[in-house]
């Protein structure tokens, strides 16, 4: 008897050491401030892949042209009122952008109006 070790799962089986159950371990912060966003735990965290704008635009950019990045990991909020502090930038087709309530630097992630769900992306907080 043995327990066959199976490598080929999915990626998301990859632990992450800020993740524990599915869930931020840790608080969630705003990068700039320091503000807290999200309690320990209260975000499900989710593999997707979203264009987001950068939350700082090259100066030497195109007139009208708006720089993003593609973010892969998120905190899934199901309900908005689960956030300590978040702010709303402008909107986008079906979303608005999450900005930091206190320091307004965003986008940090965004709020689906469809669904009512909000991503906020990892790369763009710190843990603390
Ligand atoms: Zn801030």
């Amino acid at each position: 008897m043995s327990e066959v070790e199976n490598k080929e799962g999915p990626a998301e089986e990859e632990q992450k050491d800020y993740v524990q159950d599915g869930r931020n371990k840790y608080v969630v912060k705003c990068k700039f401030c320091g503000s807290k966003m999200l309690d320990k735990k209260s975000g499900k965290y989710m593999e997707a892949e979203k264009e987001l704008p950068l939350m700082r635009q090259d100066n030497n950019r195109k007139e009208g042209e708006i720089q993003s990045e593609t973010i892969k990991e998120f905190y899934h909020v199901e309900n908005m009122y689960t956030f300590e502090n978040i702010g709303f930038t402008h909107t986008v087709a079906n979303h608005k952008y999450l900005s930091c309530a206190d320091c307004d630097a965003g986008p940090v992630g965004y709020y689906d109006m469809d669904t009512k769900h909000s991503y906020v992306a990892i790369s763009r907080i710190v843990h603390s």
